[in-house]
């Protein structure tokens, strides 16, 4: 039996834009950049890369591909090596993508710490001797490392302190401008979420159920669900006052999802049509869209 951890994902992310992705832990936002990374592979659907079609592709053709896109996650200590140096670990990468002359590799592994914010003696040190955010800047410079166009950032921040998380958040968001990035920002947090991104999409049980720029879903979140999940966080206007709405029961499972509106168990606006037919993804103006029989 195939369990469907996410279904009828639909979405585009432009050019120099940052698309948040926010839901629930178990909602299927890190199986949804997992896939489009095509370390999990779609039993459905198409992933369109720069205009092709990555669907299908084997290991070989996708090389290429991850020299334009690449992956940020939140444990950085588990994705580094803990017996190389950081600077050869990172040689090691650039030598894998053609960069085969041993001084510019060291200029180039020497720019990327400097870009990210760390020292040149730091190239001779290991893993364990970094702090968590000095981690986490290795590992977004080596994702930087291939030059890469798309980064899958993943709960980039949730692992470390918070004053730390603002760092690393002020560095992505630098970067993104100085190189002409694109992010696909999954994260639990919806502060920085609503801070980073220029979209935001909301996932519930595997599904998108609204996405819009993202002044637009935190002023005026239209789905009952997004209602619900952002109510967490303050008012957007000092002194006006948001509500925060309690969801009652648990997420059902994938694994047998609810028929029509998967939401609908959890729902207070719930109909007899919210049983039977699943809604649509549809526009309500501009580039906000919403999953749901109301709108
Ligand atoms: Fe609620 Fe029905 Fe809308 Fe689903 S479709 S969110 S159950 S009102």
């Amino acid at each position: 039996e195939t369990v469907k951890a996410v279904d009828g994902v639909d979405f585009d992310i432009h050019y120099g834009e940052v698309l948040g992705l926010v839901g629930e832990s178990g909602c299927g936002k890190s199986t949804t950049g997992r896939t489009i990374l095509r370390l999990l592979d779609p039993t459905d659907g198409e992933i369109v890369f720069e205009g092709n079609n990555i669907t299908q592709y084997k290991k070989k053709q996708l090389r290429p591909v991850y020299e334009r896109m690449q992956l940020v996650f939140q444990d950085p200590f588990a994705s580094l090596n803990p017996r190389k140096k950081v600077g050869d670990a990172f040689e090691e990468v650039l030598y894998v993508h053609k960069m085969k002359s041993r001084v510019e590799r060291r200029e180039r592994v020497k720019d990327l710490f400097e870009m990210v914010g760390l020292r040149q003696e730091d190239m001779e040190k290991y893993p364990h001797e970094f702090s968590g955010g000095q981690r986490q800047r290795i590992v977004i410079a080596r994702a930087l490392a291939v030059q890469p166009k798309l980064i899958i950032c993943d709960e980039p921040v949730s692992a470390l302190d918070v004053s730390i998380q603002a760092q690393i958040v002020n560095l992505l968001t630098s970067l993104k401008s100085r190189l002409g990035l694109s992010y696909l920002f999954i994260s639990h947090d919806l502060r920085v979420v609503k801070y980073m991104s220029d979209r935001v999409a909301v996932m519930y049980l595997g599904k998108i159920v609204e996405i819009a720029p993202a002044d637009a879903l935190f002023k005026n979140p239209t789905h009952p669900y997004s209602k619900a999940l952002l109510s967490a966080i303050a008012a957007i206007k000092p002194g006006q006052k948001r509500k925060r709405i309690i969801l009652e029961g648990e997420v059902p499972s994938p694994v047998n999802p609810p028929s029509g509106c998967r939401f609908r168990t959890r729902c207070k606006y719930t109909t007899k049509q919210c049983s039977e037919m699943e809604p649509e993804l549809k526009c309500i103006g501009g580039e906000h869209f919403v999953r749901c029989h109301l709108c």
